[in-house]
Order: C-alpha cells, then structure tokens, then sequence
C-alpha cells in the first residue's frame, strides 16, 4: 500500500521558492519525522482531504480548534450569516459584548476580557499586563511550554521550537532572555528556589495547566495548587495559558476540571471556531490596567473581527449548551488509548501514553513523561516511522512526538476502531 502525494510534492517544491521552508509556520513542514508535507484542500467532519486527492482521519484538528469536526453546520452558517454584515469594522459591535459575556460566564477566572488574533498575541500581551500591574520585570515559565513566539517565550520552548532544535531562537535579545526564568514542569521546588532568589521581582508565573507542547503531560498532584499558593503568598500573577486546554477540557478548560483559578488566563484555538482569535482575560483589578481603562497599551486593529467572532460564538454557544459533547470526548478519547494499550501489549511494547480528557500522546519511551527532561527520552527516530506507518493507512497524526493529538466529537466509535486496527499494524511494522 502506497499512497501517492505528487501534488503535494510539486507544490512543497514551489512553496520553497516563495515562502521560508515552504510553510508558514515551522512544525507544517514535517521536518521531524522526515518526508514532505502534504497540502490540504478539504476538510469535512472527521477527515481531511489533500490535493492528491487522499483521504485522511484527523487527530491534529487544526491543533484543536476542530474540537465538533471540520466544516461543522451550524459554525459555518454562523460564518454564512455574519458575511453581508461586513468583514470588518474596526469599531465596536453587539457580537463583541455578547462573545465577553459568554467567555465570562464560561471561564472562572475571567472577570473580563479582551479579544486578540493569536494565542501568541494573548500570551504576549498578558505578560505585558502583568508586568504593568506589578511593576515588576521577571517571568517564570516551564522548560518545554510553548506560549506562542513572543520573544519572552522563545526560552526553554517546546512544540515547533524543540521540534526544530531552536528552543532558544536567535534574535531575542539576552535582555529580555535574562527576564525569563525557567523551571522544570512539575518542580513547585524549583519555582520557589526562583521566587528566593528573586525577591519580589517576579511579575508572572505562566504555564500550560496540562502542557500540549511536550506532547501531552498532565500536572502532577497538588502542582497547580501549589503554584497558587505561591502566587498568592508573593502577590505574583499566575497566568494559565490554555490556548489549547480552554474549552477542550471541560468547558472552563483545565481550570474548571482542576479546581485551581490562575489570576489570568489566555485563550486561544476553539475560540475562534477555526477562525484566527485569541483572548486574554482575568480578574477586575488587572485587566482595567489595559488601555483605555488603564495605562497599560495593546490594541488591534482586527480584533474582534465581526466574521471571527460569529464564528467562535456559535462553537463556544454549541459547547455551552451541549455538555455531552465531553461526555463523547472522553469515551472515544478512552477508547483511543485503551485500545492503544491493548495493542501494544499484544505486541509486548511498553510505551508510555499520556492523556488528559480529549487530548493524549504516545511516547516512544518506556519512562514515565511528567516533564520537558523525561519527554526527551522518546525515540525520535521511532517516533518519525510510527507517523509515516499511520499516515500511509489514512490517519493524520502530529508530526512531531513534542505535540499532543486531538480529539474530535466526529470520530465514531467505528472510526476508532478503524484508528485501532492501523495503530495495531503501524506498531507490528516497526518491530519488523
Ligand atoms: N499557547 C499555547 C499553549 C499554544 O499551544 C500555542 C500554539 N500552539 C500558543 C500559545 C500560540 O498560539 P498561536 O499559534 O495561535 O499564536
């Protein structure tokens, strides 16, 4: 069996000669794994079509934003609906008002809220409030978290940082490196180590609440707590970034299934329903720091697209409405990984595999994953063969062992037993 990907070669060949490394944005380019990328022309519920006119099942979902399946009714007539309206204003309308409302009403930690275009615009300026709100300088952030590419956050990165090699990119500046502290995920040790030795100079601690950008690695017992803890004790804002875990995870994300409210939270992915939004949002006191109703600046022409913002309010209403949707998630989320498990055995392999509601990963490492150190014991090589064993019996994985997968409410439990059975014989192919 061999799929044929001459389209998506010719086009890779071409998109070299105009864009840097023929994609626009670095983990696209399958340079982990090896092979070339294939281009994308379609999408509908569970699969993705390509210009070779292949068909694949997705577990990437656009990195999440996917979460109810691709080219979901009721998001695109909202899409529909908004599109007479006009495409932008760059002024204030009623769906603006109504998207705070409901992300408010959603999210514990959010108080109040302010629409961007990224996750890495949420994170960059959530910083930048925190910074502004404290009068202090220095951050905390994870080795292994991806935050976005906001220069503060190119230190100790994962995702495409460490897929490419790069966790501390060229062109940020050691001033602000020096402003970035770094500890390793899962270690309050660490953290408070930092917090001694930098007395009363650090404005944030930021971190994935469950981390993405590593593959996936869920927090250990009384982690997220503890950090609490320490930010209240030392008047620090602690910002989870739940770019990929906001409405993913439960409908509060992992600060509603963890019980632990941060001071800030940025958000990003789902929230646009596929469109290009992010927010940052968090209690009263801080966010009227923001300007105009504060001193600290960051603005955006297109933020609060008119199109964006019909599009996310239908996926984040839809959520709202239909808690049974998680329900789903985690059954078929379940059934992915048990099944993995019971493949694996059959097979007498012993890898790690981590999860966390409708996001997991297979690591090919017999250690268990709690952190940046141990998510680097993972055979890349192996990891690169499993893909390309997947990808030819028509399922799309990330293409890099740092990324989680996710999960979609289109998969059925007969696509997941479909997913099984190329799972059970990718994994035989690598033992061969
Ligand atoms: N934060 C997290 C946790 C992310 O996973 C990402 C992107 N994967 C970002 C921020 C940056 O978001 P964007 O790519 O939309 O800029």
């Amino acid at each position: 069996m061999s799929l044929i990907h001459k389209t998506s070669q010719d086009l890779f060949h071409r998109a070299q000669q105009s864009i840097p490394g023929g994609v626009n944005s670095p983990v696209r380019a399958f340079r982990a794994v090896g092979g070339q990328p294939l281009f994308l022309k379609s999408a509908k519920g569970p699969y993705l079509f390509d210009e070779d006119g292949n068909q694949y099942l997705d577990l990437i979902n656009s990195w999440g934003p996917m979460i109810l399946g691709h080219a979901h009714e009721m998001v695109e007539k909202a899409v529909r609906d908004a599109l007479p309206g006009s495409l932008s204003f760059g002024a204030p309308t009623r769906r603006e008002v109504e998207m705070a409302e409901l992300i408010i009403s959603m999210v514990p930690s959010v108080e109040k809220v302010r629409m961007v275009n990224s996750g890495t615009e949420a994170t960059m300026s959530a910083i930048r409030v925190a910074r502004g709100f404290t009068g202090r300088d220095k951050i905390i952030k994870f080795e292994g978290c991806y935050h976005g590419h906001g220069d503060s956050f190119l230190i100790a990165a994962g995702s495409g940082a460490i897929t490419l090699g790069v966790p501390d990119s060229p062109g940020v500046t050691k001033g602000v490196a020096n402003d970035t502290l770094t500890a390793p995920y899962n270690d309050l040790a660490a953290v408070q180590t930092l917090i001694d030795a930098n007395p009363a100079q650090i404005a944030a601690i930021i971190l994935e609440p469950v981390v993405g950008n590593m593959g996936l690695v869920a927090p250990a017992e009384g982690f997220l707590q503890g950090l609490r803890d320490l930010c209240t004790k030392e008047n620090i804002v602690l910002i989870f970034d739940e770019v990929m875990t906001g409405f993913r995870l439960a409908k509060g994300g992992a600060q509603e299934l963890y019980g632990v409210t941060p001071d800030m939270t940025t958000l990003g992915k789902i929230i646009g329903g596929g469109m290009p939004v992010g927010a940052y949002g968090g209690k009263k006191e801080i966010m009227n720091a923001v300007a105009p109703a504060g001193p600290v600046y960051q603005a955006g022409t297109l933020s609060g697209n008119p199109i964006a913002m019909s599009a996310g309010m239908a996926a984040l209403s839809y959520l709202n409405e239909h808690p049974e949707v998680y329900t789903q998630l985690q059954h078929i989320t379940d059934k992915l990984v048990n099944g993995t498990m019971l493949n694996m055995k059959q097979l007498g392999l012993n890898y790690t595999i981590n999860q966390v509601g409708s996001m997991y990963s297979l690591f090919f490492t017999e250690h268990p994953v709690t952190d940046f150190a141990s998510a680097k014991t993972s055979d890349l090589e192996l990891f690169g063969r499993y893909f390309h064993e997947m990808l030819q019996r028509g399922i799309y994985l990330a293409p890099s062992q740092f990324e989680t997968l996710f999960v979609s409410a289109a998969i059925t439990d007969e696509l997941a037993d479909s997913y099984l059975a190329a799972n059970l014989e990718a994994l035989q192919a690598l033992k061969a």
